[in-house]
Formats: C-alpha cells, structure tokens, sequence
C-alpha cells in the first residue's frame, strides 16, 4: 500500500479498541436500523461518523491544560486564546461559547430578526436551524456546479454573485442583516471558497452596505485548497491565506471542534464593537461571562494552541490528502462520491447507483 505522504506527528498513546466480526457488525447494524448515530462506540471499530470533536490534542495542547487558569474574570488562559484568535483572524473582539452552534445562538440573537433574509453558501444545519427558529429565511446562493456531484469544480463552496444580487435587489437593506459564508462549505462536502470569491462577494456585500460573517468551522482547510488550487497564493503560508480571507469579513461564528483541534469548544470574532456589545448581552445569558463563555480555563488554552496548530500547512497536507487517499479507494472501488473530494469528509451520492465491482 502506497501512501502519498509521511505523517507529521509521532504517536505517544494508545486507545484499545474492541475487535468485531463482519457478523457481530451485519447483526449491530441491522439493530441500529442502519443509523450510525444509533450505535455504541464499542461497536464501532473504524469510525468514520464525523471529525468534530473525535481527535487526538497534541502534547503541547495537554501541556497548556496543565497550566489553565481557572479564574472567573480575567483568566490568563482567555487572553492567550484572545490574542491568538486575533492574531489568525485578525478580528478585535472575541467571545467564547461551548461551540459553535452555541456561537450561532448567540451572534443571531443579536442580530436576526423574523422576516430576514439570511443569504449564504449552503448553510450549516444548525446555522439554518438558528436562522429558521427566528422565522427568518437562509437562502441559498452556491453556485450551480456544487450540486453536480462529477463537475470538478475546484471551488464548489463559491457564491453565485448573480444570485446573490438578485437577493439584495429583492429585499430592503434592512431585512438582510448578514451574508454567511461557510468556510469549507461542509454542506456540499467540505468543498472550499476561493479567496477571489471571498472578495468578490465581499465588494458586493459592501455595495449594498450589508455585512459578511464566516462559519469558519474548517477555515485552515480552506485555506490549503487556496493555495493549492487558486493561481497566486502558492507561495503564501495557511496563516497568510486564512487572515486574507478574514480580512474580507466582518466577523465569524467558529465550531473549534474542528479547526480548534479540540473536542469541545466555539467562539465568535467580531470587528464591530457595537455587535460585539449586543452580542455580549446575549453570551453572559447562554453560554456565561464572557471570559469564559461555557469553555474550561484550561480547554482555552488547549484551543489557543489548536488553532496554531491547524494552520500549518503540514498538517493540513496530511489530513486532507488523507481523506483524498479515502475518497479515491472508493471511487476506484466504484462508489458514487462527490468530487473533487472534501477537505474533512467523503459525502457519498446516495442518489446515484454504485457501479458493479468485480472482485
Ligand atoms: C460543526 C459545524 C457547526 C456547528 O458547530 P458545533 O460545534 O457542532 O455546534 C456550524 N457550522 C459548520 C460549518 C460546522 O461544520
């Protein structure tokens, strides 16, 4: 078997996991009336159900847990996360929340009222569930070829800027309080936003005087495929791409379940001072004060260190083509995927027949 990498970590822990026969697992199955949400991990051998929050910290991220400062107001470990938030967004104001549907809860309350429009790039399940329990509107603006699951689009997470500005042309400035764009668009299958797209739609957003936040769950994988596939940005660091591509926004909702590298955890980034207070109202209400917002001292700390971590481009080499190893096994294996193949999952096309494999 060739690998077309070399990890980049050592591994100094083992977690035992209970071997199972193709048997036990047809009988499990068939128990769980085939839902994987509806099995016990002991169950599970090779579990491939979702990333968010299910990996590994590094050792430098249980060395922070160590030092976490557990204080009520001012935690040292809070302003660590602060200031490394701010300096991979770029964005002022922080505050952190249990995670990132959390986040949602919070920024929205602040600032989605009923009867808005909330335009964006395949929202998340849960940013359209925060949006529809508001009685406000998500609509959908991806670009045609996101849904064509053989188009090898490079960027299938980009906006269509026409319809996009159909939307700003049919509704009043004020029903439309943010554009959301997803970052990768996890919806279409962890398919990435060009930093181009970003900017155009950004233009547009400022044109019509309406504001841009980011979902930025997987936002360290969108920036690898930039620089990867976006002609410009091949000599530019993850570090450098990903706060280019902020730059062009107003402010994030973050699930750090995923590019926190931690296995709970969110947090909004903000520019605006006015919605930072707004939404500071809502976050000591939900998630608690606001230097600690639902989150441990010491997993601030941890996510401080995560977020470093994730936006190393060797890492992120590994990871993404790892899941590009995966999604070529099943392709060659003549299973219907959606290409070109996400940067944290393999989304298989329920709607299209396998091709018969010869064995
Ligand atoms: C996971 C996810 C969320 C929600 O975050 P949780 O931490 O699971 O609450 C929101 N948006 C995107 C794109 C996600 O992947």
């Amino acid at each position: 078997m060739e690998l077309p990498y070399a990890e980049p970590y050592k591994i100094k822990m083992v977690e035992h996991i209970k071997r199972s026969t193709q048997e036990q697992r047809l009988k499990w199955i068939q128990e769980a009336d085939y839902n994987l949400f509806n099995l016990s991990s002991d169950k599970v051998f090779i579990d491939v159900l979702t990333d968010s929050g299910t990996g590994a910290m590094s050792d430098k991220q249980w060395a922070e847990m160590m030092i976490g400062d557990e204080s009520y107001a001012g935690s040292s470990s809070f302003l660590k996360l602060k200031d490394t938030v701010k300096k991979i967004t770029g964005f002022s104001y922080f505050l952190p929340t249990h995670q990132g549907r959390a986040a949602e809860n919070v920024l929205f309350s602040a600032l989605v009222k009923e009867g808005d429009i909330v335009p964006g790039n395949s929202h998340f399940d849960t940013t359209k569930g925060h949006i529809e329990f508001r009685k406000a509107k998500a609509v959908d603006c991806t670009i045609d070829e996101a849904f064509d699951t053989s188009n090898m689009h490079p960027f299938k997470g980009n906006v269509d800027l026409n319809k996009l500005e159909k939307v700003f042309k049919s509704y009043p400035k004020e029903k439309i309080p943010f554009v959301i764009l997803t970052i990768t668009c996890n919806s279409a299958g962890g398919q990435p936003l060009s930093a181009q797209n970003a900017k155009e739609v950004s233009a547009l957003c400022k044109k019509y005087g309406i504001p841009l936040y980011f979902d930025a769950a997987r936002f360290a994988e969108n920036a690898y495929f930039i620089k990867k596939r976006e002609p410009g940005y091949e000599n530019k660091s993850i570090k450098e791409i990903a706060k280019e591509v902020f730059s062009y926004g107003d402010g994030m909702t973050m699930s750090s379940k995923k590019d926190g590298l931690v296995n709970m955890g969110g947090f909004i980034a903000l520019n605006n001072e006015e919605v930072f207070k707004q939404a500071t109202v809502f976050n000591i209400m939900f998630e608690g004060f606001i230097t600690y917002g639902g989150m441990n001292g010491r997993d601030m700390g941890a996510l401080a260190v995560g977020l470093d971590e994730a936006t190393e481009f060797d890492y992120l080499e590994s990871r993404v083509e790892q899941i590009a190893y995966l999604g070529q096994k099943l392709v060659d294996f003549g299973v219907p995927v959606q290409q070109p193949f996400g940067g944290h999952a393999i989304f298989l096309d329920a709607n299209k027949k396998p091709r018969k494999h010869q064995s």
